[in-house]
């Protein structure tokens, strides 16, 4: 029986946070209901509550548990996977984590930094910075994104090769659970043998086991110096073959090594303004990789250039560019990290990201495109991304020409076939973005049903009532 009525949510949370903590006008709550996308079409929400401090996060969370109110944790937003939407009802409280965005301390001896979760990655990385320290986590949407966010879906980006995603940067965690509860995890411990490590299950969670409220975050040495070089390949293997020869020779200083296509340089002088093609002659095959150190006064450049001249006469690249200066490096990396942009900008787009065992990228890629060849001719394949971690973002673009758009009407299939060819290699059908409500179906596809029982009865201990972003990665567990 709940003891507070759905009239009385609205007034016990403001209440509780204040009228700056509340907003319940329609036309004030239509951003949050957006994504990224626009795809949370007819997303609704009682009221967005925007607490302060995680005492607050905590007594929104009682008056909701009290009220037997959903709950949807949300962060920046960015997520793509609909996880941070509401869904129709109207019923729904959306519990917004901007607000608490304090870094709460830093210890560059320790190299940890503690951090509300509603701090945006990209201040995160400024303050670090702004320490001598280093926080490697980085993402097209690091200036909007926030590290709860990152940690709920365990975000990956370019510097997972060398760091880690987000798992691996974590070493504690405050949480408010579904009933309230707050745990406060913030160690900054190495090592912690002592049983069940707690925040890995809250980590990659989406917001169904309870509302991260602050985190302590690993730190890294500051590079001295990135270098930052653009290869043609001599064909697809080829990439795997400078990655292995990359990581070797450097003794591990690859900071991101990403696999591009040329219909993607080509996408991008098409729809991007400033963009130049950074090679004279064009390749079916790219690698934007990035070598660092962090030695005091180090260089990579006569590494890079040592690493490019053995790869060309091994016959691996056929071409490339070292930028000379960060500038030529920010434009190599604008062609990468703006080509979802440029998709987009192009219209009739599919986006998969997949993984697949590092070696097995370049036979993925080939199986994929000669079956959507014979069951979709005329669509064109991109895949990119970040290789070195298998991880591929297997883009389709309509046919060329002036012909009907009705790519997007064939979302499903298109979908079906990539991610059946990925788990048939024992890869994943969602490499980064997490699962959300978008995927829901899909981890029915491909989830073994061991895995789906575990997930479920983790939940049911966790949030026996179901309130905590309720219909999300598990499906609802009174469905
Ligand atoms: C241009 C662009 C580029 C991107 N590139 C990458 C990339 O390279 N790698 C990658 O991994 N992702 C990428 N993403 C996806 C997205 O940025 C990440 O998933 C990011 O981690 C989401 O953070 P957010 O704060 O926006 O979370 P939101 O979108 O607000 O939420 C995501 C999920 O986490 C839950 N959540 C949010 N905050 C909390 C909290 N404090 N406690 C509990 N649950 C919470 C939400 O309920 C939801 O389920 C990209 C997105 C865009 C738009």
């Amino acid at each position: 029986m709940n003891k507070i009525s759905r009239d009385d949510l609205t007034q016990r949370i403001v209440s509780a946070l204040g009228p700056a903590g509340v907003i319940a006008d329609e036309g004030a709550m239509a951003p949050y209901l957006e994504e990224w996308r626009r795809m949370s079409h007819g997303a609704r929400a009682r009221l967005i509550a925007r607490p302060a401090s995680t005492e607050q996060v905590a007594e929104v969370v009682r008056i909701c548990a009290e009220a037997g109110a959903e709950i949807v944790p949300q962060g920046g937003n960015t997520g793509l996977c609909l996880g941070a939407q509401p869904d129709e009802s109207g019923r729904q409280v959306i519990l917004n984590l901007g607000r608490m965005n304090r870094v709460r301390a830093i210890d560059p001896v320790n190299f940890t930094m503690t951090v509300d979760a509603g701090a945006v990655l990209q201040t995160i990385q400024e303050r670090a910075d702004e320490a001598g320290c280093f926080f490697p986590l980085s993402l097209g949407a690091q200036g909007s994104c926030q590290i709860g966010g990152n940690i709920s879906t365990n975000a990956g980006g370019v510097g997972v090769l060398r760091y880690g995603s987000t798992r691996a940067l974590v070493l504690g965690l405050e949480v408010v659970l579904p009933d309230g509860t707050v745990w406060d995890g913030l160690k900054s411990l190495g090592k912690d043998n002592t049983g069940y490590d707690l925040k890995h299950l809250f980590i990659g969670a989406e917001g169904t086991l309870g509302i991260v409220t602050a985190a302590v975050l690993k730190l890294f040495p500051k590079p001295s110096d990135v270098q930052t070089a653009f290869c043609a390949l001599a064909d697809l293997d080829s990439a795997l073959r400078l990655l292995a020869r990359a990581r070797a020779w450097t003794g591990d200083q690859v900071a991101a090594f990403e696999l591009l296509c040329r219909p993607a340089i080509d996408v991008c002088l098409a729809q991007l303004p400033n963009i130049v093609d950074p090679l004279p002659r064009p390749s079916d095959w790219y690698v934007l990789m990035d070598l660092s150190t962090s030695r005091p006064g180090g260089s990579m450049r006569e590494t890079m250039e040592e690493l490019l001249a053995a790869a060309l006469e091994a016959g691996e690249i056929t071409d490339a560019t070292i930028a000379d200066s960060i500038d030529k490096a920010n434009a190599l990396w604008r062609i990468r990290e703006e080509l979802p942009e440029a998709v987009r900008a192009a219209g009739d787009d599919l986006h998969h990201d997949v993984s697949v065992p590092v070696a097995d990228v370049p036979a993925f890629i080939r199986r994929t495109q000669k079956k959507l060849a014979e069951v979709a001719p005329g669509v064109r394949t991109m895949p990119f991304g970040h290789v070195g971690d298998g991880n591929i973002h297997f883009t389709l673009l309509g046919p060329e020409g002036p012909g009907p758009k009705t790519l997007k009407s064939q979302e499903d299939r298109m979908a079906h076939l990539i991610f059946d060819i990925a788990v048939d290699m024992r890869g994943s059908f969602s490499a980064e973005h997490g699962v959300g409500r978008l995927k829901l179906d899909d981890m029915a596809r491909y989830k073994r049903p061991v895995e789906i029982d575990l997930m479920r009865r983790l939940k049911r201990a966790i949030d026996p009532r179901d309130t905590m972003n309720p219909g999300k990665v598990v499906r609802r567990t009174n469905a």
